[in-house]
């Protein structure tokens, strides 16, 4: 069935309906993905499609429920060798993946990352905080596997997270550089 992708996010979010809260089927704009020609990471906007559509029996929305892998399109170019890209197979082409037993886990970009490691570690401060300023989040760990938060998983996944967190993004300054410098050349 054919996704109206066009419309502005305002518009989705002030019909949005409650109860279908955590039953969200769509991914972020931002994507994290790997380059297929020399395997970096590269941004990702991709089409993000609508979550409801009009149903037309009875007037109101209805979730649109689809495959979280497969085929999504967008636009992306590598800033390491200017791979352009305008299409992701999802998750083969994800930049942050973990290795669980039964089966890898991904996260589509940074904040993802960002949740999943609190909810391993068992943050749930930092876990809630997180949804609230965006629902995607709290959808996402909805549909993680349970091995996730399994105790004798724990450390190895978190020392994987912390490994691909701390890959610095090419070509954007970044602030600790900086206050290296201002330090280095001070007095
Ligand atoms: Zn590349």
């Amino acid at each position: 069935m054919a996704v109206d992708t066009h419309m502005h996010r305002g518009q989705y979010r002030f019909r949005y309906p409650l109860e279908y809260r955590y039953a969200l089927f769509s991914w972020p704009s931002a994507i994290s993905a790997k380059c297929n020609g020399c395997g970096s990471e590269f941004p990702f906007s991709a089409v993000v499609p609508d979550t409801h559509v009009k149903d037309e029996e009875s007037g109101g929305y209805r979730l649109v429920e689809r495959p979280m892998s497969g085929p999504i399109p967008g636009r992306g170019t590598c800033l390491k060798c200017g791979r352009v890209s305008s299409m992701l197979s999802w998750p083969n082409d994800a930049h942050f993946r973990f290795p669980l037993s039964g089966g890898d886990i991904w996260a589509w970009n940074e904040e993802h990352v960002q949740v999943l490691r609190a909810k391993v570690a068992g943050d749930r401060v930092l876990e809630r905080k997180l949804c609230e300023r965006n629902h995607h989040l709290h959808y996402y760990l909805s549909r993680l596997p349970k091995q996730v938060v399994v105790k004798r998983n724990r450390m190895r996944l978190i020392r994987a997270i912390d490994r691909a967190s701390r890959h610095e993004p090419l070509g954007k300054p970044v602030a600790k550089n900086h206050h290296g410098k201002l330090l280095g050349t001070g007095a």
